[in-house]
């Protein structure tokens, strides 16, 4: 365990220069406090927990203090935001604090959101607000509980400091943490800007700190986009099979380590739609929920242009073609263990597929339906299920169908069937309400409420006593909730 100022840096990121990044220093946040830690990614870089109750803790993530060693950075990318290319983003409003490794040798990224303003800042002020820094808080630790790839996060950091939105909020700060801070539009900067060596230096930067393993094939850097491809294949199969709306894929906010990014205006699906649109200011659906997988590709793409200097257009387009036949593989797998099943038929995606049809636009709640199908042996858990479904013909015949496939799949208990099945069925994820509601409570300065969501959240495959209010469907005011951008 160690205390703060035991921290192992190694800025890998900063030695690249200037071109790159950009030095700029944290702006304080006035009168700093805790909102809330997340233990485990404390312990990503073996700091001991009591830690963060201490004012040093609050101090330097909230931008008053900086680690004699950290270099803050200000990196600079660009990217293709609702598929129009913007030629210049960067951290316009985080800064790369340092690298830190830990004790088992694995590097973590220290990134501050909200840290004040930057050469990238463009027409904003540098800030994040509170409610933004919970929700992605809460997203990143919530994902990486469901098995999710993700950048996590190590904690919130309040403040006294106002900040212009729809109206006024406070200022806060989350600190990110990843393997990596490098998307898709660090590559694209240095293609579209025609500045092919530091393409190449940035290129090689990646393969040697992330795949290493690719230096060993033939072609290097095609090994590398392969991986990228195969990962974020995997990375949106698991979005979709736990209904986790991201919102705005720009390429911009998508990982070369295939990690979720960047949280906005997310959303896990309450009741089952594919159409549905957390974004409110997507009018055009872009990034709608089913939407997602045909985006994933596109992005990719993006990525291939921008490595044309260095791989054949042939090899890229092969490489792309893996897309596709990877995710589906991914997502029937993950769907027919989310089904209790443990063999594999042709049929089953129709059977997936169906279940879905069925309860688009019937008000089915995607998550728990699936849990309660574990509670009891098919054929009485579809008997209770059925009320939900406005087409109860088409369910019956559904429930039939799935029935049958049970009795084909194997003979095992009920028990072993629901520890099964409710090691893969969350009871608990994020709900926009859930969220909703810890962020009133702490904008009013009751943090208790975040910390208790955050705890129930970190073990959602768990019944844990008590805590039956985080298992429900929305209350009526809770189920349209309109997300802004405006973060
Ligand atoms: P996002 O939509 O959060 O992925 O951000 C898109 C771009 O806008 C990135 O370059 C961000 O750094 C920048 N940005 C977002 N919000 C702010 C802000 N409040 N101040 C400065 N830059 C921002
Ligand atoms: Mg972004």
């Amino acid at each position: 365990m160690k205390a703060l100022d035991e921290l192992t840096f190694d800025n890998r990121f900063a030695r690249l220069g200037d071109a790159f990044s950009t030095h700029v220093l944290p702006e304080p946040l006035d009168e700093p406090r805790l909102v809330v830690a997340s233990k485990a990614a404390m312990a990503l870089l073996d700091l001991d927990p009591a830690v963060a109750e201490t004012s040093v803790f609050a101090e330097l993530f909230g931008g008053h203090k900086l680690w004699a060693e950290a270099e803050p950075r200000a990196m600079v990318y660009s990217g293709h935001q609702f598929g129009g290319y913007t030629p210049q983003l960067g951290d316009g409003r985080g800064l790369l604090l340092g690298e830190v490794y830990n004790e088992a040798g694995e590097h973590w990224d220290l990134h501050l959101k909200g840290a004040g303003m930057t050469p990238y800042s463009r027409m904003g002020d540098g800030r994040a607000v509170l409610r933004s820094s919970i929700r992605e808080f809460l997203a990143s630790e919530a994902l990486h509980a469901l098995g999710i790839p993700t950048s996590r996060a190590l904690c919130v950091i309040g403040s006294s400091t106002p900040v212009w939105r729809e109206k006024q909020e406070r200022g806060a700060m989350v600190l990110r943490l990843a393997h990596s801070h490098i998307r898709f539009g660090h590559f694209e900067y240095f293609y579209y800007t025609k500045k092919p060596e530091q393409q190449a230096e940035l290129a090689e930067h990646v393969l040697n700190l992330h795949y290493p393993e690719c230096r060993e094939q033939p072609e290097p850097y095609l090994a590398m986009f392969r991986e990228i491809v195969e990962r974020n294949a995997e990375m949106i199969a698991k979005w979709q099979a736990y209904g986790f709306c991201h919102g705005v894929m720009n390429t911009d906010n998508m990982s070369i380590l295939g990690i979720t990014f960047d949280f906005g205006p997310f959303a896990f699906l309450d009741d089952f739609d594919a159409h549905f649109i957390c974004n409110h200011s997507d009018h055009e659906g872009r990034y709608s929920f089913s939407n997602q997988v045909p985006i994933g590709q596109w992005n990719l793409s993006a990525l291939a242009q921008a490595l044309t200097p260095f791989i054949s257009v042939d090899a890229l387009k092969e490489a792309l073609g893996l897309y596709l036949p990877l995710y589906q593989a991914h997502y029937l797998d993950l769907m027919r263990r989310r089904l209790g099943l443990t063999t594999a038929e042709d049929a089953d995606q129709q059977l997936v597929e169906r279940l879905l049809k069925l309860m688009q636009n019937s008000g089915v709640d995607y998550t728990l339906f699936l849990r309660h199908l574990g509670d009891e042996p098919a054929a009485l858990a579809v008997a209770r299920l059925r009320d939900d479904f406005a087409d109860l013909a088409g369910f019956d015949a559904w429930a039939e169908q799935y029935k049958a496939r049970v009795a084909r799949d194997g003979d095992y208990t009920q028990e072993q069937r629901r520890e099964r099945m409710h090691a893969v069925n969350p009871l608990y994820i994020l709900r926009n309400y859930l969220a909703q509601n810890a962020i009133a409570a702490a904008e009013s300065g009751d943090y208790s409420e975040v910390r208790r969501l955050h705890d129930v959240l970190t073990r959602p495959f768990e019944e844990q006593a008590g805590m039956e209010q985080y298992a429900q469907r929305p209350p009526d005011w809770g189920k349209h909730l309109e997300i802004s951008c405006s973060s």
